[in-house]
């Protein structure tokens, strides 16, 4: 894509993080962005990294080892946001530094079994079903405190807070009922574990509602690189 299309997008994007966040009580400073480049080229991520961008969001394990190979020389930090299938789980706990999306006890046993020695906890951030039907993914609220126990007792992973991608609704105030729930279910899962810091929330479309909540990390795509062709 266009650098110069880039720089703009991304200075586009930091002030309206910056805009929303004064409006709100709620708000948390600074708002973390992970530009979610799935389906991008490893040039368009080397562009964002010279545009000051740090953080990268990948859903697809095979596509994004290429990429983090390729990318090899840069100090780029790789979050997992994508559906985890159980074989793919080595991958994730060999090459990431985050996972958004653990919603189930094996899953994180296995990443913690997997991680190797030597490197830091892998960050990790469960995946919560907030809109009920629309995802398959995500643990329920109901099931949330069970599975943060667990995942705090191992010792290969680092519980850093929620994550969750409510069904896409056009209003605004729907979507910001959906976050203030993650908003509330994070302060009690603090209550377990205190250093949790982490609202995974708000994409391109939704960012506004997730900021005015108190999101930590907006996950962005298209706000960034523009649209998507698959
Ligand atoms: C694709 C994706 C995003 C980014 O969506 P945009 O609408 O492009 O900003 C965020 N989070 C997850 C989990 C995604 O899969």
């Amino acid at each position: 894509m266009n650098e110069q299309q880039l720089t703009k997008n991304i200075a586009k994007l930091r002030e309206r993080v910056r805009r929303v966040a004064e409006k709100s009580q709620n708000a948390n400073h600074p708002v973390q962005i992970v530009a979610v480049s799935k389906t991008r080229s490893a040039q368009d991520i080397r562009a964002a990294h010279a545009c000051g961008l740090t953080n990268f969001g990948e859903s697809y394990l095979q596509e994004a080892l290429e990429k983090i190979h390729d990318l090899e020389d840069l100090p780029l930090i790789w979050h997992f946001i994508g559906p985890i299938q159980s074989n793919k789980t080595s991958g994730i706990a060999t090459h990431f530094d985050w996972v958004h999306s653990v919603d189930r006890a094996r899953v994180a046993e296995r990443l913690n079994a997997q991680r190797p020695p030597g490197l830091e906890p892998l960050q990790v951030c469960l995946q919560v079903n907030i809109s009920g039907e629309g995802s398959k993914s995500g643990v329920t609220l109901e099931d949330l405190p069970q599975l943060a126990r667990r995942v705090h007792e191992l010792p290969h992973l680092k519980l850093r807070g929620l994550m969750a991608i409510p069904a896409a609704d056009a209003e605004p105030c729907r979507q910001r009922a959906a976050f203030r729930q993650m908003r509330h279910a994070l302060a009690e899962l603090r209550a377990l574990v205190p250093d949790a810091d982490t609202l995974s929330m708000g994409m391109s479309a939704d960012m506004d509602a997730a900021i005015l909540e108190g999101t930590t990390m907006l996950r962005v795509g298209t706000g960034i690189f523009g649209p998507r062709n698959r």
